[in-house]
């Protein structure tokens, strides 16, 4: 052991006989799996519309010419396949799960597509909850995938956590809503993926505003933005602003996302496509 030996390795570069490696837990793939990039749809809290953001981001890169994935990790409130119109149910095979495919070709895994009846609630204890999102990663078949995206769970508790540490995540896009932006929510988000070490690719602020249909005139229902001087704070790039959107909302609703025009989102994927692109 060093002389000043303070217990923790990862500051420390003594060769030492009690040195210990960081562990890498990342859980392995399907073996019948490909996937090129994953990307974690995170939030400080449920309702700011992070699936929604994910299934756009989805359907952008769809759009884009990739062959995307949706892995639903919010085990616990499921809106993924809700939004594009899937109520059937996933099958398995001899090699593992079969993801369903949405109209445009999305691949997509969520407990919604498991449970018998979709309206039923999933009440599971953390670890349980936990172990359903690694077999999400190592039990389906994701063929060729190029962009995943994972609708985290909200928070900072048990099964984001897991999904931090099992998934082998290239990084993650913060959603917030205008109100997150004035608490410190949006600040514990972006601390976790710091201590996790996994790269914050940006933020989108959803609701950012609404745009009048008449006027076209701007009106921030929930204050000026202030988006640039979170971004400021915690060096994130803003990846985009998403306006409140009726037509959006209603699409969700009646499982038709794959159908909607947003420039706004379109604007964001692009960029985020940009980033990623970058990194490779
Ligand atoms: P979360 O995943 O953060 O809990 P959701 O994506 O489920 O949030 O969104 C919560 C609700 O807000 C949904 O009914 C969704 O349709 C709606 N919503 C999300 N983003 C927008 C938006 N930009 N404009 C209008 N409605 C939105």
């Amino acid at each position: 052991m060093a002389e000043e030996c303070t217990h923790d390795c990862s500051t420390c570069g003594a060769n030492c006989s009690s040195r210990q490696e960081p562990q890498d837990m990342t859980e392995p793939l399907n073996p019948y799996s490909s996937v090129k990039k994953v990307i974690g749809i995170v939030s400080g809290k449920g309702g700011v519309g992070k699936s929604t953001v994910t299934s756009l981001m989805a359907v952008m890169f769809s759009r884009m010419g990739y062959h995307t994935a949706i892995l639903d990790a919010d085990i616990t409130g499921p809106s993924i396949p809700k939004a594009f119109g899937i109520h059937e149910k996933a099958m398995g095979s001899e090699h593992g799960i079969l993801p369903i495919t949405t109209h445009s070709g999305i691949d997509m895994m969520s407990i919604n597509l498991l449970l018998e009846n979709e309206a039923d609630p999933v009440i599971w204890r953390g670890p349980i909850l936990a172990g359903a999102v690694k077999q999400f990663w190592t039990d389906v078949i994701w063929k060729d995938v190029d962009y995943m995206f994972v609708d985290m769970p909200p928070g900072t508790g048990d099964v984001p956590l897991t999904v931090f540490q099992s998934l082998p995540l290239d990084g993650i896009v913060v959603v917030t809503s205008p109100q997150d932006l004035v608490s410190m929510i949006v600040g514990k988000a972006v601390r976790m993926a710091q201590m996790m070490d996994v790269p914050i690719l940006g933020i989108i602020e959803n609701m950012s505003c609404y745009v009048c249909p008449d006027c076209g005139k701007k009106h921030y229902p929930f204050g000026e933005s202030k988006l640039e001087n979170v971004a400021k704070e915690y060096s994130l790039t803003i990846l985009g602003r998403l306006p409140i959107d009726a037509a959006c909302s209603l699409a969700c609703d009646t499982g038709k996302i794959e159908s909607v025009i947003n420039p706004e989102a379109q604007e964001a994927a692009e960029r985020l496509e940009a980033l990623l692109s970058e990194k490779q």
